[in-house]
């Protein structure tokens, strides 16, 4: 089993960024409301993830390492309408086949904490008890120290942590009801706190993308026979500022498509000449009226209505953007 978790990590563990991503997707689906990231050299030291969710009990700890080991998916219906994150169960395994992985854990049900890693070349799962407040630490320690071939196709540790920050960004947007943090070798980097006000997400919103997109972006909330577009364009009335915020969501996940820059971009074409309008935008329908491609490496998503979408968006866009003083 190891050397087919080994093969599976090929798939889910690319880089340090996608440790982190599968890591902090399982603290959201544990309920987590605050998630603390550290870093060291870029993740190839050490990738730490502290969570106050639900924590697994002792008994599901070992049980966690092994392959398809997910405790989300219970019927097909579940897999076609699927709204939690992590539904394929190996991510814990696969890093734990390339790392040194320990997962601490306390649920509420427990009075003491359980320690969890796997050992020696049978990888056999060993249990202590030890010290946790209700929740869960997951740190995985040298990554890809046993497929060397792997560990040198890591770039730099700027370049690694670049796209751990990066990916966080992407889903502190989203998560607005989550406070993250991200430490670097020892030093604070980023700090999103909980927004539940407007203002506070406004903040959060230039700490990500920029004080002037966040100052002068207009709302957009509309909802229309099912489908709900909320989120943040850039006005074609101010001046036009170079970024790189294009976010787009689909209940929840961050996806590439062509179908909103298209929207976005006809919305904007009769009042300004900005090419690339910058927008965060999150649209929520039907679990069933899309289907997400479960890669994990793509982004993208088949709407069965997508004409209908399209103009849903693009209404949208334009009745937000008519109500502008000009
Ligand atoms: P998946 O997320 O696809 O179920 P993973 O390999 O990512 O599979 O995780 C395996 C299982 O370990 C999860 O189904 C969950 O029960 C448990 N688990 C992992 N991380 C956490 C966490 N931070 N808090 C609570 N449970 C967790
Ligand atoms: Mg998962």
């Amino acid at each position: 089993p190891q050397l087919a978790n080994q093969i599976a990590a090929g798939e889910v563990v690319e880089r340090p960024a996608s440790v982190v991503k599968e890591l902090v997707e399982n603290c959201l689906d544990a309920g987590a409301t605050r998630v603390d990231i550290e870093i060291d050299k870029g993740g190839a030291k050490l990738i730490r993830v502290r969570d106050n969710g639900s924590g697994i009990d002792k008994e599901s700890l070992s049980l966690a390492l092994a392959r398809h080991a997910t405790s989300k998916v219970t019927t097909l219906d579940d897999l076609e309408a699927i709204m939690s994150f992590g539904f394929r169960g190996e991510a814990l395994a696969s890093i734990s086949s390339v790392s040194r992985l320990t997962i601490t854990s306390r649920t509420e049900f427990q009075t003491e904490a359980w320690q969890a890693y796997a050992e020696g070349s049978q990888m056999a799962v060993k249990v202590i008890p030890a010290a946790h407040p209700i929740g869960t630490t997951i740190e995985a320690v040298d990554l890809f120290f046993n497929t060397p071939a792997r560990r040198r196709f890591l770039k730099s540790d700027k370049t690694e942590f670049t796209h751990i920050d990066e990916w966080l960004k992407r889903i502190a947007i989203v998560r607005r009801d989550i406070h993250f943090t991200l430490q670097h070798n020892g030093k604070m980097v980023r700090n999103y706190r909980p927004a539940n006000t407007q203002a506070q997400y406004l903040q959060r919103l230039a700490q990500i993308s920029n004080k002037n997109f966040a100052e002068q972006a207009i709302q957009i909330n509309c909802e229309h026979d099912g489908l709900k577009l909320t989120g943040y364009l850039q006005s074609p009335y101010q001046p036009s500022i170079t970024l790189n915020t294009h976010y787009f969501y689909v209940n929840g996940r961050l996806v590439r498509d062509r179908l909103v820059n298209h929207a976005v971009r006809q919305a904007f074409s009769e009042l300004s000449d900005q090419e690339q309008p910058n927008y965060v935008l999150m649209l929520d329908l039907d679990p069933h009226q899309v289907d997400v491609n479960v890669h994990p490496a793509k982004h993208e998503v088949r709407f069965h209505q997508s004409r209908y979408v399209h103009d849903f968006i693009l209404q949208a866009l334009q009745s937000a953007l008519s109500q502008l003083p000009q």
